[in-house]
């Protein structure tokens, strides 16, 4: 039988049965629903064939409490190669193709870059036929859904299950007890298939969902008490409620405790009632296992371990930390200190008394093994895990991992020598560097055909897929007219693409032969999107003061969402929507810039972005963004990096050449020289210009509804606070360094060819940041594990 014929048929049961209408009659999420359920009947059977050929081999576990996945459809159809005929069978039904991808929710159960990479690691160790699988927690409702009203940030539900999950698949039998101080509550399973390219594995995403051990109290509903029938219900779920929208420090610190415990002691429940299936101890338990840590979220894990180990299974302490140290490896994320995760002990003792008294002996042994050193005293209190009343969490994932690693160069090398250099002179073969990377699947093949495509006519293979390092080829091209002519007629198809999708959902004009400046990710103060607004409201001066200035006409396109309790990131959302509102609407300016900040930024909106994206605008403090992984995705789009040393940044640069990017600002070094004699005062007085942008957040140019933000805001730059310096992010030292290069893109960006070259030479030297390489060298120098490409076929 015809295929199209099948999956609509399958389509057709699905309506009847689930929604009790024909195919025709139901709605566009109805219909979403149901080709995603005709899909799954294709998708199971080769995954439970690939569970089955990693039987005997070693895996890799990806412990998360975040996955920013984004849609799943597209992605699945390309990678069972059956996008066309999909899209072929909806028109042949007369549905949209583009109507019902975008009736998918995306599955936002992260917050940002973090999440996104454990997204991206999926897809490539799928791909790459690596067995290697996420364990997370299956939240209510994943990040908050943002939008603005009078500029300033709302937030409301993510309801992202309204509709139902055609690709989870709740498997009922293997739910596991968690246990709290409090009570016991089942942990249950979600899998998710996550689908290799072309390949022959599809690994699994597990989420675990808080359930009651009982639905429902029937006396107590029967003695009229009809909220303390539900009350075991509603307290088990709340702990899978929500993500918690908070980039940096913890909130609602109770509930982020056990969410942690829970998804980390259900998932290695699970990894063990699994190896004792086919084992009869545990000797051979880190042979076959290796667990990452993203971030030290997941590091109860460690205690957790040892407690199923020594007060379970029965094992000895010393032969169970053996195994423990030998299976967890740990990756730090982040170089802030004030998000470095610490716990309150009291609440360690209240809500995990065990888990607490295992922690206490880790600590124990580890004074111990440093007193072994000759270390004692002050010397050995820099590595307590318990310090004062707390909890150090990233000193308890280093003891207790045989691999900690940074995730790109300079990050790591500060670990090393700053924030964990006593931990490095510990144990420095423990320290490691994995540079972030991204799938070039979704970033490129996907959200930009015309490029994808084209890259493929140049190459004469579409082998970059799955090896990014081929797009070096492309550089034979760079003095080739036509081929960087089509590049930029490319480009501006999907700026086109961009204005139109702008103008439908935020109702705002652009010009698409505008240049796009873009600056997209979570808003935070090291982040500095504020520079980026000081600039544009500069320029917006300067053109005022001058109205036939020269320059090439641009829209500064921002994307973000702020942590809901961080106020000073969403006083400079508010602080941008109003700089937008008067440059937008000043004719004076003639359409020679605009702004807009596009509501509620997600994978799903960023797809778009980054195709049509000229510029990528990547300002953060020298050494406060670990790596960046946004920087990438504009790089394998083409649009030249404006950034500082920081992060991936300064791979990309070597990678594809200083010249070709735009470097400017403080480096890590000249930050350490002038930070203790740093005074604003000098570049607020002295910078033409900026004292102006800088106090138009005081002097009634813009309103902030009586909220005192902006003043407050204006504060944080010139007096400070009781917890920072002035300017602490060296926003007025910054800036007029910024305003000199971003002059440097006005003028170069005016010779088409020229610009073309430096994205063209981006884009050729982008494979270094293909999600692939990074996890080849997860699993060859800290997992251990084999591929099984060319071994077994599952289709
Ligand atoms: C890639 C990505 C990020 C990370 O961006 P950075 O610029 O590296 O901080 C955040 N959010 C979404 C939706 C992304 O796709």
């Amino acid at each position: 039988m015809d295929y199209k014929f099948i999956i609509k048929q399958r389509m057709e049961g699905y309506t009847l049965t689930s929604f009790g209408k024909n195919l025709q009659e139901c709605s566009i999420n109805e219909k979403h629903i149901a080709l995603s359920k005709a899909l799954m009947e294709e998708i199971v059977p080769p995954w439970r064939e690939s569970e089955k050929k990693f039987k005997d081999k070693k895996r890799a576990y990806y412990l998360s409490s975040e996955y920013l996945m984004g849609r799943a459809l597209s992605n699945n159809l390309i990678n069972l190669n059956i996008k066309n005929e999909i899209e072929s069978l909806m028109n042949d039904i007369g549905v949209s193709y583009n109507d019902i991808e975008e009736a998918e929710e995306d599955a936002a159960l992260g917050n940002g870059g973090l999440g996104r990479l454990a997204a991206c690691f999926l897809d490539s160790a799928a791909t790459l036929d690596y067995p290697l699988t996420g364990y997370g927690i299956r939240y209510a409702f994943g990040i908050f859904k943002q939008k603005f009203m009078d500029g300033f940030q709302v937030e409301a539900a993510d309801d992202w299950l309204k509709y139902g999950d055609p690709w989870s698949i709740r498997k009922e039998d293997e739910k596991v007890r968690v246990r709290f101080s409090s009570g016991e509550i089942y942990a249950v399973p979600y899998d998710t298939p996550i689908i290799g390219y072309k390949s022959n594995t599809i690994n699994t995403l597990r989420l675990w969902k808080a359930e009651p051990l009982e639905v429902f109290n029937f006396k107590e509903f029967n003695d009229q008490h009809y909220d303390l029938a539900v009350k075991e219900k509603n307290d088990a779920e709340n702990i899978g409620k929500v993500l918690y929208p908070n980039d940096s420090n913890d909130e609602g610190k109770i509930l982020r405790l056990k969410q942690q415990y829970f998804f980390v002691s259900a998932s290695l429940q699970d990894i063990v009632r699994n190896y004792k299936m086919n084992h009869s101890d545990f000797k051979d338990f880190s042979y076959y296992h290796a667990i990452q840590l993203n971030d030290t979220h997941p590091t109860v894990a460690i205690p957790e371990l040892m407690r199923i180990f020594t007060r379970i299974e029965g094992l000895s302490w010393e032969e169970s930390w053996n195994i423990v140290v030998n299976t967890f490896a740990y990756t730090n994320h982040t170089l802030l200190a004030e998000a470095l995760e610490q716990w309150p002990v009291k609440l360690y003792k209240a809500l995990l008394p065990e888990i607490y008294d295992i922690i206490v002996g880790i600590n124990n042994q580890l004074m111990h093994e440093l007193g072994g050193r000759g270390i004692y005293n002050s010397e050995a209190y820099q590595y307590e895990i318990i310090q004062h009343d707390s909890i150090k969490m990233a000193h308890l994932a280093i003891y207790g991992s045989k691999s900690i690693n940074g995730v790109a160069k300079i990050h790591s090398d500060l670990l090393k020598d700053r924030e964990l250099n006593q931990w490095y002179r510990l144990y420095p073969e423990r320290f490691n560097n994995k540079t972030n990377g991204i799938t070039q699947r979704r970033w490129l093949l996907q959200s930009n055909q015309e490029l994808s495509n084209f890259i493929t006519e140049l190459l004469q293979t579409d082998s970059w897929i799955t090896d990014l390092s081929k797009l070096k080829d492309l550089e034979r091209y760079i003095n080739d007219e036509n081929v960087l002519r089509k590049f930029l007629d490319i480009k501006q198809i999907k700026k086109d693409q961009l204005a139109e999708y702008i103008l439908k959902h935020d109702g705002v004009q652009i010009d698409s032969k505008s240049i796009y400046d873009v600056q997209i990710k979570r808003m935070h103060e090291y982040k500095r999107q504020l520079l980026n607004a000081f600039h544009i409201l500069d320029l917006y001066y300067r053109l005022k003061e001058d109205p036939n200035m020269d320059i090439v006409p641009r829209t500064f396109i921002f994307g973000a969402k702020a942590a809901p309790g961080y106020f000073r990131a969403k006083a400079v959302i508010k602080f941008i929507n109003d700089i937008a509102n008067l440059v937008n609407n000043d004719s004076d300016i003639g359409g020679k810039i605009r702004v807009v900040f596009v509501e509620n930024y997600r994978v799903s909106y960023a797809e778009r972005i980054f195709p049509a994206a000229d510029v990528s605008e990547q300002i953060s403090t020298a050494g406060k963004e670990a790596s960046g992984t946004g920087n990438m995705k504009f790089m394998l789009n083409g649009a030249p990096t404006l950034g500082t040393y920081d992060g991936a940044n300064i791979e990309i640069v070597q990678e594809a050449g200083e010249d070709n990017n735009f470097i400017f600002g403080l480096r890590v070094e000249d930050i350490m020289e002038i930070q203790s004699s740093y005074n604003p005062y000098e570049y607020y007085n002295g910078v033409p210009g900026l004292r102006r942008v800088v106090d138009s957040l005081i002097n009634g140019t813009f309103d902030d509804k009586g909220t005192g933000v902006y003043s407050e805001l204006y504060d944080s730059l010139l007096k400070g606070a009781n917890w920072h310096r002035p300017d602490n992010y060296f926003i007025l030292k910054d800036f007029e360094d910024y305003r000199n290069a971003q002059q440097a893109i006005n003028d170069i960006y005016k010779d088409r060819i020229n610009w073309a070259k430096r994205c063209w030479m981006n884009i050729a030297n982008a494979g270094k940041f293909s999600s692939d390489r990074t996890i080849e060298e997860y699993a060859r120098e800290i997992w251990n594990i084999e591929s099984t490409k060319q071994e077994v076929n599952i289709r």
